[in-house]
């Protein structure tokens, strides 16, 4: 199968309210403009040097997601054009995320990775966690970034029952924060699902999945 008739498999069985991220860590250019020219200009990678290469490479109305986790110490090179940050996990990274945007003129848009997985590798913040920073003092002050939303990742593990659990857990934290009312707040996306999953993860409310090996071919 061609990378433009997955890519229309995809989206034609996508509700409209939820939007396709096509992950293309580690796949080369000509696959990326592959899908590029079949409609889709959403991308998503998870290394901010590989990120940047492509995006210098590649037509400017694509819009880059990073979503692997980020090093604060690399958060100025993606800064000046990144459109949505997935895997921000804690205060401080925040504060560097709002400090480059600053230098750069602008407001980027940070989804809040939550941990829902029963597994030690994965990155994110617990419930508490999350509440802390969005009611700390520091994170009221910030001018030039937007959070809207959650970001999580399932368990790697067939157990679909585990999977939907996790899932509606995410989507119970979004429901008991989609209230605050901030200025640097716009709760309306919640990231979850992948190619495995993505389908229980909208019946479970996602609003946004991100899509790899379904559509580029493993990896
Ligand atoms: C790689 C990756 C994906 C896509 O995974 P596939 O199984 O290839 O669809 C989604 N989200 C994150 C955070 C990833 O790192």
């Amino acid at each position: 199968m061609s990378i433009q008739s997955n890519l229309n498999t995809i989206k034609s069985t996508l509700p409209e309210h939820v939007t396709l991220v096509a992950v293309s860590k580690t796949k080369p250019v000509s696959d990326l403009m592959e899908a590029y020219e079949a409609g889709q200009r959403i991308f998503g990678e998870n290394k901010i040097q590989e990120m940047t290469d492509k995006y210098e490479e590649m037509p400017k109305d694509i819009q880059w997601h990073m979503i692997g986790h980020v090093q604060s110490n690399k958060v100025k090179f993606m800064a000046p054009f990144v459109s949505l940050i997935h895997g921000v996990d804690s205060l401080n990274l925040l504060q560097q995320i709002n400090k480059h945007a600053l230098k750069n003129n602008r407001i980027i848009d940070c989804l809040l990775q939550i941990y829902i997985a029963e597994e030690e590798s994965k990155f994110g913040l617990d419930e508490n966690e999350l509440n802390e920073l969005l009611s700390s003092p520091e994170f009221k002050e910030m001018k030039n970034i937007r959070i809207l939303g959650l970001m999580g990742m399932a368990t790697f593990t067939e157990d679909q029952n585990q999977i939907k659990k996790e899932f509606t857990h995410l989507k119970s934290i979004f429901d008991s924060i989609k209230k605050l009312k901030a200025e640097n707040c716009d709760l309306k996306t919640i990231s979850m699902g992948m190619s495995g999953d993505y389908k229980l993860a909208i019946e479970c409310g996602s609003t946004m999945v991100r899509i790899g090996s379904s559509i580029f071919g493993g990896r």
